[in-house]
């Protein structure tokens, strides 16, 4: 098991998807490779302490899932609305059309658990923002939200002002 020096090259392109104009960021080739996968796995929860890991639908599952079972943490899902079947806390945040909704169980952290955020890409950071407004409005504290990726022309980190914002790498 070698170690990847550079495994952003396994991040591919992928022009006009999911429309026209909008370069895609896909992290496949990345999970396909053990070294780089259990490289990135060990950096996104560096140095940090938790009780939990929130992984946002749904490329956060594929990257949370492993941090959480590494770091002795527990998992919990943030979804896309209607999709958990307990009793949940929604938050709502804008698109350039429309409007999402994503969804936490309401008893899904004890009071007070330290929360790490993990997804693949920040973007807008709209996501995000309500990921960390949903774990607050559960009574846990976000300790840090990490990525694998920033498209830092988007400005995501704006919208989460007081988050300990952790990308491994900003384009
Ligand atoms: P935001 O809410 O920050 O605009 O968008 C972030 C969410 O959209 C994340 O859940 C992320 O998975 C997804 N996303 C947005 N753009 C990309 C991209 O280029 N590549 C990947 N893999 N995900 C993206």
């Amino acid at each position: 098991m070698g170690v990847v020096t550079d495994w952003t090259t396994l991040i591919r392109d992928v022009p006009d998807y999911p429309k026209p104009g909008i370069l895609f960021k896909d992290i496949t080739p990345l999970l396909a490779d053990h070294a780089a996968f259990t490289q990135v796995v060990d950096e996104l929860a560096d140095g940090l302490a938790f009780d939990k890991v929130v992984g946002i639908e749904a490329r956060g599952f594929i990257l949370a899932a492993p941090v959480a079972y590494q770091s002795g943490a527990g998992f919990v899902p943030v979804r896309k609305k209607g999709k958990l079947p307990a009793a949940t806390l929604a938050e709502s945040y804008d698109l350039e059309y429309g409007s999402a909704t994503i969804e936490v169980h309401a008893d899904a952290f004890a009071p007070g658990d330290r929360v790490l955020i993990v997804d693949d890409v920040l973007a807008t950071g709209g996501t995000a923002q309500a990921a960390v407004e949903l774990v607050r409005r559960a009574g846990a504290q976000v300790v840090a939200a990490s990525f694998l990726m920033e498209l830092s022309f988007l400005a995501g980190r704006d919208r989460l002002p007081g988050v300990d914002v952790r990308v491994l790498v900003s384009v």
